[in-house]
């Protein structure tokens, strides 16, 4: 389907959007191919909550899916705006939000949109497993830049590339346990820590924490801790 905007460069793979959308019904399913977000969310909701109080805060979650950070982000009484490209995803969001009873404010849009219209607005802008499916992830960071307000926090998550990573992310996930359908990542687009961390600076954001999350498939529980070598979070701030 096309997607009304004014802008014209959007930073967007459509046929990534479009894979996602076929899975929309699911999303909310934890014993489907979305399991590993329902299993991942507690650990970066506490990280996130750790860092900054949700309450009240004015929060934008990109590429926010089918919404099961931002339906958890708004229980704890944050004002979220949830946006995402896929129009079936969004609805599927809009839907779940009602029965959840929590009042969030999707959009099917681009960042590109939101940013051409604000500055400065968010207290938290979150972007979770999301910029590894983007042509340039690098505007991504310099957009939410701008769009956070001085004083505010920024939170990435995404997948380090190295052997390691494809080993575990891409055979492991996708072709050995079929957490994923195959196809979900492409390894060439995984993003080093190093680089994400080069993008925040060069926006002037501060960055104030580097966690990595492992998974062991035998207990088949996800943590957080020091290793970042596969999936890993960062925190950044932009100063007053
Ligand atoms: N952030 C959510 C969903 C991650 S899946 C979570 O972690 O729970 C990645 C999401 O990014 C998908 O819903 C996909 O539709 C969306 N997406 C991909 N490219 C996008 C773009 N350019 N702009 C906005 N959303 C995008």
């Amino acid at each position: 389907m096309a997607i009304k905007t004014k802008t014209k460069h959007i930073n967007v793979y459509h046929e990534e959007v479009d894979k996602f959308n076929e899975l929309a019904h699911k999303w909310w399913d934890e014993t489907s191919e979305f399991k590993p977000l329902h299993d991942i969310n507690p650990l970066r909701l506490d990280f996130i909550h750790e860092k900054v109080n949700l309450k009240n805060k004015k929060v934008l979650d990109v590429g926010c899916g089918g919404g099961i950070l931002s339906e958890s982000m708004a229980s704890l009484g944050a004002k979220v705006t949830g946006i995402d490209m896929g129009d079936k995803v969004i609805r599927i969001a809009e839907l779940h939000a009602l029965q959840s009873k929590l009042n969030i404010d999707y959009q099917c849009t681009s960042l590109e949109e939101v940013a051409l219209k604000h500055e400065s607005i968010f207290d938290v802008i979150t972007c979770m497993e999301m910029l590894e499916h983007v042509p340039e992830p690098k505007k991504i960071v310099s957009l939410c830049a701008k769009l956070l307000k001085p004083g505010g926090t920024l939170f990435f998550s995404t997948i380090n590339r190295n052997l390691k990573a494809y080993v575990f992310a891409v055979i492991g996930a996708e072709y050995i346990l079929h957490l994923l359908p195959r196809g979900t990542h492409d390894y060439e687009k995984f993003i080093k820590p190093s680089e994400l961390i080069g993008w925040c600076r060069e926006e002037g954001l501060n960055i104030k924490t580097l966690k990595g999350m492992t998974y062991n498939p035998i207990t088949q529980i996800y943590k957080l801790g020091k290793d970042s070598s596969v999936n890993y979070l960062v925190e950044v701030s932009k100063d007053h």
